[in-house]
């Protein structure tokens, strides 16, 4: 199959925190015209439902630095469908460049001499934040913002927990649940008041999405009480104004 514009034949997109009404109309338009969409297990079927009827989807496992599919075995299903002339939608959850692999799989096809592009995504901070009625910068608080791992392939992540200790500090701790305690001992070894805001937001965007206000001593019980996908947004608790969003507090 030969393709008659210019658009390349694998692309990298975000599909957003898991809300089909987040998802870019770029990203929808790469769903309603791919012909494989190998998707991440975070990918909901409200987005997977803006792909088209001739579109075969396969799920690639799961997220960030999580065990899934053997990153060889991902790479070489994308290799092996473009080399086919199928257009290959590789969607990742969230924003593609925020922990999700994206370097290790554009760097196998740039070996291969495929040509790709990358489409971003609503990563899970913005949408952690704006469920908060939150700004992730404020002039007079912080004027850095990081994005932070709970853990990578070798276990519990060592971060700038200096830096993050530091008043007014903002951080958006991804894939942290399992770390909470760890996060917690590191932050207040650096001398974090055990009274830090620290909000939890779970399933942010989504119809199920719950905000659970706690501090750095509360924390780990906080963290027990999910199931699905959060981000722990360290510094910051929900503005006054966006309390009428508090209705599902556990
Ligand atoms: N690329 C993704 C992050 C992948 S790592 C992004 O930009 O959002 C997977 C982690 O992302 C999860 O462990 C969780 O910390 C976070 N995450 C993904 N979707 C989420 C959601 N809807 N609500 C809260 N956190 C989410």
């Amino acid at each position: 199959m030969t393709r008659p514009d210019q658009t390349p034949l694998v692309t990298f997109a975000g599909a957003g925190p898991g809300a089909a009404d987040h998802v870019t109309l770029a990203v929808a338009r790469a769903l309603a015209e791919a012909d494989v969409v190998l998707h991440d297990r975070l990918v909901g079927p409200e987005v997977l439902a803006l792909a088209g009827p001739q579109a075969l989807l396969i799920e690639v496992g799961k997220q960030g630095f999580g065990p899934s599919l053997a990153q060889e075995t991902i790479t070489g299903l994308i290799l092996g469908f473009a080399r086919e002339g199928r257009s290959v939608l590789r969607l990742k959850s969230g924003d593609p460049a925020v922990f999700g692999r994206l370097g290790e799989e554009t760097a196998a096809l740039e070996l291969a001499a495929i040509p790709y592009r990358v489409l971003p995504g609503i990563t899970a901070a913005s949408a952690a934040a704006a469920a908060l009625g939150q700004s992730l910068t404020e002039r007079g608080r912080n004027k850095e913002l990081r994005l932070v791992t709970g853990h990578d392939a070798e276990g519990y992540s060592e971060s700038d927990w200096a830096a993050l200790a530091r008043p007014g500090a903002v951080a958006a701790i991804y894939m942290g649940k399992a770390a909470a305690r760890f996060i917690q001992g590191r932050l207040m070894m650096h001398g974090a008041p055990a009274e830090t805001p620290v909000t939890l937001v779970e399933n942010a965007s989504r119809p199920e999405q719950r905000i659970c206000p706690a501090t750095l001593a509360t924390l780990p019980q906080a963290a027990a009480d999910l199931s699905g996908p959060a981000v722990i947004l360290l510094g910051l608790a929900p503005r006054a104004g966006a309390t009428a969003l508090l209705e599902h507090v556990i």
